[in-house]
């Protein structure tokens, strides 16, 4: 999970910064995906609509107001639009990923070894009540 959080949230901030650079868009018979200055949307070709080319176009970023919150369009219209931007999805990953390393940490840190409280010294094999020949804690 920390890993894999990691590297979604990588790489949509790759995606991110490419996309406000240049416009991607990916386009099939059925409607296209595209990357939009922050933004990622889904687009269903309505009934009508010709479909372009399939695969992959490229194109410099033009100046267009940016949408900051996701955008929907259907099932009324005769076309159906999902457009999020790519925050949105950015901090869902950012947070996976640091409650995965946090998750880990913390799993690495307590092995099951009776350790001090203080220092985490390494216990075993002291008598109970002794203190931390580490730190001079006392145990806890
Ligand atoms: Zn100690």
């Amino acid at each position: 999970m920390k890993w894999g959080g990691t590297a979604v949230a990588v790489l949509l901030l790759v995606a991110w910064g490419v996309s406000e650079v240049w416009w991607l868009h990916y386009e099939t018979r059925l409607g296209y995906v595209h990357l939009y200055r922050g933004e990622a949307g889904l687009v269903r070709h309505g009934p009508g609509t010709f479909p372009g080319v399939p695969g992959w176009s490229v194109g410099p970023q033009v100046q267009t107001p940016r949408r900051w919150w996701p955008a929907f369009r259907g099932p009324g219209a005769p076309w159906f639009q999902v457009s999020v931007p790519l925050w949105l999805p950015l901090s869902a990953a950012t947070l996976v990923a640091a409650f995965g390393w946090r998750r880990a940490r913390r799993a690495g840190l307590d092995d099951g070894e009776p350790r001090c409280g203080n220092c985490r010294y390494n216990r075993t094999g002291l008598a109970p009540g002794a203190n931390c020949p580490e730190c001079n804690a006392p145990p806890k």
